[in-house]
């Protein structure tokens, strides 16, 4: 349930990776992979993130929980603490509270460990349960995430994809977190296992208010489980609004062109399929003003001038960086 309190609030967090030098004594240039976001996450919420591979949207997930040795600055706040600047020692405790779903469970799961020995890993390492406490909890976290309490003796080998991406859903549950980060948590699945894995998600979200960054690229599936959808490109946030107002309004031409991809009649069939020239540019080329503009059917001469920032020009919430909209 939503009750509009900030869970989690990100301001100017922008996130570089060291280069490779070039020459012996040349210097090593950053790769800046997200470039100045701001946004937050109301508690019980969902607030998916989309956008083509590569433009960043994975890297944010990750920063916001540490994972990486990227260089991070800007400010998070968790339920009104400022964490980012927390030492690693004091984060480790507060990990707890923030988990990450990942899209390969598989490749994230211990082949050497059944399912009960990584969920007991993650119970004793996080000091929350042992001995038959914590067996008694694995039972409870197999029934949660719908997985039979005899599938505890298993390795990961012997579980179906979606059954896999299930126990790594139990694996984040383990440590009771407030915050879950999905990170493309159903794209490696069929489509039919993906809603039961999304129906799961959101059953698990009203039982244990549960707040989520869903971060994918499949906009159908975000626009079902969304409050709220963030579109990302090149490193920027360049709109976010209510999940129904962005698909049925959206302004920027990014937006646009994604959601005119959707082989979906409800919106495929009433608008035309909007083409973008070239593809996503690498983080080292940066384009100088608007960074979609080499990219943009309605750019303009100054768009290669003016950066356009997030701008809430109907006071709804719906914020859009266009300077068609400035
Ligand atoms: Fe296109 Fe210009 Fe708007 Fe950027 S600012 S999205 S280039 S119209």
């Amino acid at each position: 349930m939503k009750d509009h309190k900030e869970l989690l609030s990100v301001c100017d967090l922008r996130v570089q990776f060291a280069g490779k030098k070039s020459g012996i004594m040349g210097k090593a240039k950053p790769i800046p992979v997200v470039n100045g976001v701001t946004f937050s996450v109301m508690k019980g919420e969902t607030l998916g993130l989309v956008g083509e591979s590569g433009c960043g949207k994975t890297t944010l997930g990750r920063a916001l929980i540490r994972l990486g040795q990227p260089s991070v600055t800007g400010k998070i706040r968790f339920e009104g603490r400022e964490i980012s600047t927390l030492s690693n020692r004091d984060f480790r405790s507060l990990r707890k509270e923030m988990q990450m779903i990942f899209q390969d469970p598989f490749g994230s799961l211990n082949p050497r460990l059944t399912v009960g020995q990584t969920l007991e890993e993650v119970l004793l390492v996080h000091h929350i349960a042992r001995g038959t406490v914590a067996n008694k909890r694995i039972e409870e976290l197999l029934d949660v995430v719908g997985l039979s309490r005899d599938y505890r003796n298993r390795y990961p080998h012997e579980f179906s994809g979606g059954q896999r991406q299930r126990i790594g859903i139990a694996r984040a549950l383990a440590v009771n977190p407030k915050f879950i980060i999905c990170d493309e948590p159903v794209s490696a699945l069929d489509v039919s296992i993906q809603s039961q894995i999304i129906n799961l998600l959101k059953d698990l979200q009203i039982n244990m208010g549960l707040t989520y960054l869903f971060i994918a690229h499949d906009l159908s599936v975000v626009e079902y489980i969304s409050d709220r959808v963030a579109v990302m490109y090149l490193g920027n946030i360049v709109e976010i609004a209510e999940s129904t107002e962005l698909y049925t309004n959206p302004e920027h031409p990014y937006t646009r062109a994604l959601l005119s991809a959707i082989p979906n009649p409800e919106y495929g069939a009433k608008k035309e399929r909007i083409l973008l020239n070239g593809d996503l540019p690498g983080p080292l080329n940066m384009p100088s003003g608007c960074p979609f503009h080499p990219r943009c059917p309605q750019a303009m001469p100054a768009c290669k001038e003016r950066t356009p920032m997030l701008h809430d020009r109907q006071k709804n919430g719906h914020q859009v960086a266009c300077l068609l909209f400035e």
